[in-house]
């Protein structure tokens, strides 16, 4: 792998290899004892089957672009995720958002670099989903912006928390259809032009369903200027593996 991390990411990489050592830490994915995030649980992450949509990463019966994506071109050039949201990624996730787990963040920031690597996308500013101001009180942190600035630091590109604004509170996308997903989130955002304008943009949240939030996401950053926007979560939703669950797991966090 070609990963290059700055210095930065290795002093945020001893300092939590320091508190581990004084405090060893369970495994958010399988409970184990000694790290935050086990080899074991990091083998059981495989992305979405293929064959998938090459634009938003939904898996399919044959390659190509899928037909939602035919019918609406979503505002993102691709979407694409590190695993499948089951366990033992499913219980690290909860825990990163109920416990600002920073150290599982960095821990899962690698995974997301290594598959990223593979992708061979060239952005320069990575731009975590935001929290609503409502959401973002209740919880204090954003978890997907935990795992964005690692994940910046690995990639030596520029995390911009501040590109992207929640301009209205959405109602949790719970039970929606795709369609419905879409009208909920539509015009959510708002971004700043002098952040993003002509830039290459990633940007990332912790789980994707319908990708309809990420496409909302995206029609601000393009309003705003940015010359592409790519689309990363560590997670993809799939109902094979319990969407229902996903989705009453996300009704307390949709934000
Ligand atoms: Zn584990
Ligand atoms: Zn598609």
């Amino acid at each position: 792998m070609s990963l290059r991390p700055g210095l930065s990411y290795y002093l945020f990489h001893w300092l939590w290899s320091g508190v581990d050592l004084l405090f060893p830490p369970r495994c958010a994915g399988c409970g184990k004892l000694g790290q935050r995030w086990c080899q074991a649980c990091r083998r059981q992450l495989a992305p979405p089957p293929e064959p998938i949509c090459e634009i938003c990463g939904e898996p399919q019966p044959q390659p190509g672009i899928c037909p939602n994506c035919s019918a609406t071109r979503p505002a993102f050039y691709a979407l694409r995720s590190c695993a499948v949201f089951k366990e033992p990624l499913r219980p690290a996730l909860h825990h990163l958002k109920y416990r600002q787990n920073r150290g599982l963040a960095e821990a899962l920031a690698w995974d997301c670099a290594l598959f990223l690597d593979t992708l061979h996308w060239q952005a320069e500013v990575i731009v975590p989903v935001p929290l609503s101001e409502q959401r973002m009180r209740e919880r204090g942190y954003n978890q997907a912006g935990l795992i964005a600035h690692s994940l910046a630091r690995l990639m030596n590109w520029t995390y911009q928390p501040h590109a992207l604004q929640r301009i209205r509170h959405t109602r949790s996308q719970v039970g929606l259809s795709a369609a419905a997903r879409r009208e909920n989130v539509r015009a959510a955002f708002s971004a700043q032009d002098r952040l993003v304008n002509g830039k290459i943009i990633l940007l990332f949240d912790d789980v994707a369903t319908t990708g309809a939030t990420l496409h909302s996401a995206s029609e601000a950053l393009r309003a705003g200027g940015a010359k592409r926007v790519y689309a990363l979560t560590v997670a993809k939703a799939l109902p094979k593996y319990g969407l229902d669950r996903t989705e009453s797991f996300s009704a307390r966090s949709s934000r």
